[in-house]
């Protein structure tokens, strides 16, 4: 599929699922291990069943006192004490018949006890303890097993690790996971004028800003990323740099040097290589470029900080999260609570600010305003033939 001229341009749907066609084929598939402590976040490659029962051994789900049934039938009623089980404690002293033993929340049940008084039912009398209010078999008994048995599946391959499979896996003694590795991403970005933050800027420079917001957009979207590149305005070191992406890299996101200007490296050199580069009839991030270099897709986003972060959003962010096994974003609709006007013929993507009652615009539609993105948390999809929207119209937006 050829990116058509910007006088057919072509539709924000049919780019990204030409995007998506390409970059499917990096589905999870290589299974990698990883600790318990790198695993919250991961997609799980294999079944995990539990190598133990929980509870581990039948322990007391109270600090209380372990005594039968039987012997607190009728209260009050008086018990001598026989000894106290800690958490933790590994010897098991059997209960004398007819005796109470203290015993702590996890403690091992004594032998011959089958339910526990919580102390809150219970006063102390030197040697004796006096239960004031009965319980049944299996109060406050926590049985070995219950919870889950060995061999029980704890929890299936594709889930995406939450902090509540963390616990369950660290429960039962799991050390090491099957997971599955994530995308690996390289990012290029280009510009003359831009330098890192922490150097001084000299005339006519600007801060890179655009590798690392991609960069963190990849990360939060399940994407490993493994190299974070800047090259100047010129094509060889731009090859260089690009070479050395696609070795390390499944795809590459570079920005800049896409649109009409004078030295435009990233068209120029993608161009010569299969690259399709042309306008989507979208705002912010019109001009885009989608290559296949030595086999790992390259997609090139424009330069301005909100047209790379909105090409992101529309084009990658989707087909990412899928294949990092994470859920769709959300999309919902609200009223807009401001009045707008979107260019006819493309669809535009602005930037807004949820409010209880409706979402609110957050800031103009300036592809350049970076510090103005951050007050948006939503981006507001004006569809291509609205050209202007009224307070109150209900609007389709996403969480940024
Ligand atoms: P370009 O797409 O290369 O024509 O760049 C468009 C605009 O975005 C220019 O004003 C650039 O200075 C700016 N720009 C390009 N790359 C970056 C970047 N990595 N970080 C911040 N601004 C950028
Ligand atoms: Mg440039």
């Amino acid at each position: 599929m050829t990116i058509r001229p910007t006088t057919s341009a072509r539709s924000v749907d049919e780019h990204r699922e030409h995007v998506e066609q390409l970059l499917r084929p990096l589905a999870l598939r290589d299974v990698a291990e990883v600790s318990m402590t790198e695993v919250l976040g991961r997609v799980l490659a294999r079944d995990v069943r539990s190598p133990l029962d929980l509870p581990v051994f039948r322990n007391s789900g109270m600090d209380g006192y372990a005594v039968r049934a039987e012997s607190v039938a009728v209260t009050p009623v008086t018990l001598p004490l026989a000894g106290v089980v800690a958490a933790g404690q590994t010897g098991q002293t059997p209960l004398p018949p007819g005796a109470a033993m203290k015993v702590m929340t996890g403690a091992p049940i004594p032998p011959g006890a089958d339910c526990v008084v919580p102390v809150e039912d219970t006063r102390v009398d030197g040697s004796e303890v006096i239960v004031e209010k009965g319980r049944r078999t299996g109060d406050f008994v926590r049985e070995a097993g219950t919870d889950a048995r060995a061999g029980d599946l704890l929890v299936p391959a594709g889930t995406l690790v939450a902090p509540r499979h963390v616990a369950a896996l660290a429960a039962v003694g799991l050390a090491r996971l099957p997971v599955f590795r994530r995308v690996r991403a390289a990012v290029l970005t280009t510009g003359d004028e831009l330098v890192s933050a922490g150097a001084s800027l000299r005339p006519g420079q600007i801060y890179n800003s655009n590798g690392i917001a991609l960069a963190s957009a990849l990360a939060v979207n399940g994407v490993e990323v493994v190299s974070v590149e800047h090259s100047r305005d010129d094509a060889g070191e731009f090859q260089n740099k690009l070479g050395r992406a696609t070795e390390v890299a499944d795809v590459v996101f570079t920005s800049g040097g896409v649109s009409k200007g004078d030295f435009e490296v990233v068209k120029d050199v993608l161009s010569t290589r299969g690259g399709d580069f042309g306008t989507v009839a979208v705002q912010p991030g019109g001009p885009q470029g989608v290559t296949v270099v030595d086999g790992v897709p390259v997609l090139s986003f424009p330069g301005n900080p909100v047209s790379t972060v909105v090409s992101f959003e529309v084009f990658a962010r989707p087909v990412l999260r899928e294949l990092s096994g994470l859920p769709p974003v959300p999309k919902c609709e609200v009223p807009l609570l401001d009045s707008a006007r979107s260019p006819a013929g493309r669809r535009q993507y602005l930037r807004g600010r949820m409010e209880i009652d409706g979402v609110a615009l957050a800031s103009g539609p300036g592809s350049h305003l970076v510090a103005t993105m951050a007050q948006a948390d939503v981006l507001i999809d004006v569809p291509e033939e609205v050209t202007e929207l009224a307070a109150g119209s209900l609007v389709t937006v996403w969480e940024l």
